[in-house]
């Protein structure tokens, strides 16, 4: 039983340099695809009403809105349901926008990555920093009042002050969410077999995540999560639902979900997953030593950090008493708060090497 759904929409009209999701680029799929994704939320959604939506892809702005309204209509929603689309800025048209607004869709993450339209172009994004503007502007013309941007860092020749200039033109947007991104080359990618040259090294993209963190900070935006800043009363509900280690459904290619302690991923390929009745490839019942690793790792990700009274009331698990050797010596970068234990600016940085103390 869950009351959030991630949806996944695997097309695109081109592959990014750096990407390395499921995507496809072979449009002609889509209504047979469409088609599959009902079956597959027929056969599994128990008809809870749901407080998050969310179609991530892939790029799920290149669904018409016929298609869309009729997923939508497969679910029932709690009042106020956060209904997220990610919307790629050269697919912003009025009426597409008016039309997202008019089935329900009431939170937009645009894809930006970066202002600087060579750099937009060296990583193979289709749009210009002017796409971005106007996807913007429309989608506020439209009704969106709950809008997000993605920005990458760490990208080929991207110094600090190209990524200042990035982080001004969003704040001139005056749009509500950011996540921010360093980028990994991915072997799956196709910078992972063509690396790319010019690429700005570890310590620079360390002094570019605490240059964004600082400048978004001082404008109004709280880092909620490592990678995510909002304005107050707009963090994103849908991914606070993964980082509160909460159940959620996930649909289409290769989802990942999370219902009655059993982690599932489906098929990775269109072929199998619109040629398999049962969608999933794999599920795991998880265990109550990685139930607690899980909500440990996860709870870190968020400012207001891990919870030590709900480790109790979950897992009958005392946190202070079995991870006091690690917490003593992590201690000038994880912060004690009222509720719990949460990591400084400095033990974001090194969290790799910090979380991995705390698996049992
Ligand atoms: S980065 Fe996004 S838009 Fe680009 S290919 Fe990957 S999924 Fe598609």
């Amino acid at each position: 039983m869950s009351d959030s759904v991630y949806i996944h929409i695997p097309f695109c009209k081109s592959k990014c340099k750096y990407c390395s999701f499921v995507s496809f680029t072979n449009g002609d799929k889509i209504p047979g695809y469409i088609d599959s994704l009902l079956e597959e939320i027929h056969h599994c959604y128990k008809d809870e009403p749901l407080k998050t939506l969310y179609f991530g892809g892939g790029t799920p702005s290149l669904i018409d809105i016929e298609s869309l309204k009729k997923i939508i209509n497969k679910f029932k929603f709690k009042d106020g349901c956060e209904v997220t689309l990610e919307l790629n800025p050269d697919d912003a048209e009025p009426d597409y926008l008016s039309g997202l607004k008019d089935i329900g869709i009431n939170r937009l993450s645009i894809g930006a990555q970066s202002f600087n339209n060579r750099i937009l172009k060296l990583i193979g994004r289709r749009h210009n920093s002017e796409d971005t503007v106007k996807a913007v502007n429309m989608a506020k013309k439209a009704g969106f009042d709950n809008i997000s941007l993605d920005l990458i860092y760490g990208l080929p020749e991207q110094t600090m002050e190209v990524l200042k200039i990035d982080i001004e033109n969003i704040l001139n947007l005056d749009i509500q969410h950011i996540s921010t991104y360093g980028l990994k080359i991915e072997e799956e990618s196709y910078w992972g077999h063509h690396k790319p040259s010019n690429l700005p090294d570890n310590d620079i993209q360390a002094d570019m995540y605490e240059g964004v963190n600082n400048i978004l900070e001082k404008n109004g935006f709280n880092r909620y999560e490592i990678s995510n800043f909002s304005k107050k009363g707009y963090e994103s509900g849908h991914n606070l639902n993964y980082w509160n280690n909460e159940e959620y459904y996930g649909f289409g290619v290769a989802a990942h979900g999370y219902i009655d302690g059993v982690r599932y991923s489906n098929y990775q390929t269109l072929d199998e997953y619109l040629n398999n009745k049962s969608k999933r490839e794999q599920e795991h019942t998880l265990s109550k030593q990685e139930k607690i690793e899980e909500e440990i790792f996860l709870g870190f990700r968020k400012e207001e950090g891990v919870n030590v009274g709900k480790f109790y009331s979950k897992y009958n698990f005392d946190f202070e008493k079995e991870f006091s050797p690690v917490l003593e010596k992590y201690k000038d970068f994880i912060i004690k708060t009222p509720l719990g234990y949460k990591l400084n600016l400095q033990g974001v940085l090194l969290s790799n090497n910090i979380l991995s103390e705390f698996l049992m």
